[in-house]
Formats: structure tokens, C-alpha cells, sequence
């Protein structure tokens, strides 16, 4: 079997294997592949490996080879899926390899938030501590995370590993998710509606999915409902928050800080309205990146594959 792999640089920079792959077939692996490469790229390869890489009808008519599709990723938008199944393609994502980075970069934004770690470990290296007055100094207002509210919308895999990081961290946690379930709810824990969840949560963090039904559900009417001085984060997705409203909120002063892993296009734009927003802590898109969560996506990305060429496909999206 031709296995080509369009945009393999973001999984395996360089510290892991694509030897998994290379066992199942001839492999080709690009690091990028500009658009106007994709076919030929992909000439008469039956497996085609992507990440971001859009797979079009167009596409799959000009290579009529491909029988299978594999996504390095949970989200598969980038494949017209429909298409794919009317030409018999089978397509597979990787329905679950970083819950547990990605609860845990939510945490590394807001303990940032709380402590600024890089911000006064730069203070001391650059000499202010050895020259202070006092035998300590602070340049943020440091905060206490027990016996503060977090609210987290979006209770699935990760939100709720995001609330067990918080209950440990001796926070109460509110839940918003629109499928509940009992088993979760402890003295500590409960489901709440979204107004009660603004209203009442010291803490934000979104977990959901984009669906036409959260695209821009932290908007300034939601902000309007919320604490002063709230912290919002988000490591699910950047079009979840109406940027300029968050921007504004932030310059305000309504909203104290955000930790935000995602923004609405990646790479950001220079203009984007956060990056000159106050206390707008914002990484690029690393929640996922971990080594183990990435050889997690490889090991599944390369049993996926084996399973179509056994025969008994797994992880299939377009049945
Ligand atoms: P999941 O499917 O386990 O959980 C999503 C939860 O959201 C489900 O419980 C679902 O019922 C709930 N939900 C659906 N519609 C909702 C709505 N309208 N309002 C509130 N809740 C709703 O998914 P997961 O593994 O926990 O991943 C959550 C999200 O994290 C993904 O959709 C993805 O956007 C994001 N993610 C980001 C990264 C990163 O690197 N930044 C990596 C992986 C996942």
C-alpha cells in the first residue's frame, strides 16, 4: 500500500517514529503541503495521512487511488466526508489521545493567571530580587484558588478532568453540558444552567465543542452576567469567544484575565484584538502537544490504518 502523509511536521517534529506507518506500506512523509501540491502529492497513493490538510471532492476525483483517509486529529472538518463516502473512501479520526494535556494546559493558564511564574522568575534573573528592599516582592495580585467557583462549559472528557483538577485544588465546580450526567455530581460538583454559571463562577473554562449552538457564546451579554474581575479560559476552541467583546471586557477591567490556547484563526492574525488586550495570556495551540499525547495519536493513527487493511476498519466517521 502508497501511505502518503501531507502535513506530518506538527505530530512528529522530530521525536517520534513513523515507523508504525512504514510497516503497513511505502511511506512519503511532508512536513507541509501548499494546496496547489495536494494532488500531485497524493498521485496514486491509496492512504492518505493528514492533519490540517483539506481532502476536497475535487480532490479525491483526481486521485482516484485513495481508499482511505486517516485524520491526526479529533476534528475531521477538513475532510469533505460525504463526498469521501459516495466514492467508497473510508475516512477515521482519532476520537480521544490528550484528555488529560489538554485538563492540564487549562490548569498551566490559570495557575499562570494566578502566580505569573515566568513573569517573576524574568524579574529575578534580570536582577530585582537581589536588589529589593524587602525580602520579597510581587508585581500581580497573587490569587487563592481554594474555596473559589469554577464553572466549566462543556462537561465531557476533558471538562470533567478539569474539574477534578479543580475539586483537588479545593474549588467548587459548575457544570454546564447539555447531556447531564447524575454519577458526577458530588458536594462539590453539580450541573447549573449558563446564567447561574456566569453569574456565580470565579473561574470560566470552556470544554465544548464549536457547534453553530456555542459559536460566540462568551459574547459581551454573557460578560455582562458575570462577576467583575472573572478569569476566562479557553483550550477548546478560539471561535467559542467574540474576541473584541472579550478584548474590551478585558481593557475594562470586567473580566481580570484570560488564559486562551485557541483563537479564531490559526496562526493568529496580527490584528487580532486579544493581543493587545490586558492580561491576555495566549499560547499557540499547544494543549494537544504533549509527547505522550502525540504518540498516543500516532499509535491509534497507525492501528486505524491496519484495521482498513485487515479489513475490519475502526474509528470510521463516514459509515
Ligand atoms: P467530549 O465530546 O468528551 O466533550 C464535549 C462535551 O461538550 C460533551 O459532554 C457534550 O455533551 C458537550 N456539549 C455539546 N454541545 C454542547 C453545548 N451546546 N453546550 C455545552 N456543552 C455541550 O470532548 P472532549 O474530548 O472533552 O473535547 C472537548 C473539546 O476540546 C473538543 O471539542 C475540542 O474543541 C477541544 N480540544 C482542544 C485541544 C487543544 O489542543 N486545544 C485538544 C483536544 C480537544
Amino acid at each position: 500500500m502508497k501511505i502518503v502523509i501531507l502535513d506530518g511536521y506538527t505530530e512528529n517534529p522530530g521525536d517520534l517514529s513513523w515507523q508504525g506507518f512504514e510497516a503497513l506500506g511505502d511511506v512519503q512523509v511532508y512536513d507541509r503541503t501548499p494546496a496547489d501540491q495536494i494532488v500531485a502529492r497524493i498521485g496514486d497513493a491509496q492512504a492518505v495521512i493528514v492533519n490540517k490538510v483539506p481532502i476536497t471532492a475535487q480532490t479525491m476525483d483526481a486521485c482516484p487511488s485513495i481508499r482511505y483517509i486517516g485524520v491526526l486529529a479529533t476534528g475531521y472538518n477538513v475532510i469533505d466526508v460525504a463526498a469521501a463516502k459516495q466514492r467508497g473512501i473510508v475516512v477515521t479520526n482519532i476520537p480521544t489521545y490528550g484528555t488529560a494535556a489538554v485538563a492540564q494546559m487549562a490548569f498551566a493558564l490559570l495557575l499562570e493567571v494566578c502566580h505569573h511564574v515566568a513573569h517573576h522568575s524574568d524579574a529575578v534573573h534580570e536582577g530585582r530580587w537581589e536588589h529589593n528592599d524587602d525580602w520579597c516582592f510581587w508585581d500581580y495580585p497573587l490569587i487563592e484558588l481554594a474555596g473559589k467557583t469554577m464553572g466549566i462549559i462543556g462537561f465531557g472528557r476533558i471538562g470533567q478532568n478539569v474539574g477534578q483538577i479543580a475539586q483537588a485544588f479545593g474549588m467548587k465546580v459548575l457544570a454546564y453540558d447539555t447531556y447531564q450526567n447524575p454519577a458526577l455530581v458530588s458536594e462539590t460538583c453539580r450541573y447549573a444552567q449558563l446564567d447561574e454559571i456566569f453569574a456565580a463562577s470565579d473561574v470560566i473554562s470552556l470544554h465544548c465543542p464549536l457547534f453553530d449552538s456555542t459559536l460566540g457564546i462568551i459574547n459581551k451579554d454573557a460578560i455582562a452576567k458575570m462577576k467583575d474581575g472573572v478569569i476566562i479560559l479557553n483550550n477548546s476552541r478560539g471561535p467559542l469567544i467574540v474576541e473584541q467583546d472579550l478584548a474590551d471586557a478585558l481593557n475594562a477591567g470586567k473580566v481580570y484575565a484570560a488564559g486562551l490556547d485557541v483563537v479564531s484563526t490559526e496562526p493568529i492574525k496580527g490584528d487580532n484584538p486579544l493581543l493587545k488586550a490586558k492580561n491576555c495570556l495566549i499560547t499557540p495551540h499547544i494543549s494537544w502537544a504533549p509527547k505522550e499525547s502525540r504518540q498516543r495519536l500516532m499509535d491509534i493513527a497507525v492501528a486505524n490504518l491496519k484495521a482498513f487493511a485487515d479489513g475490519a476498519p475502526v474509528n470510521v466517521v463516514n459509515k
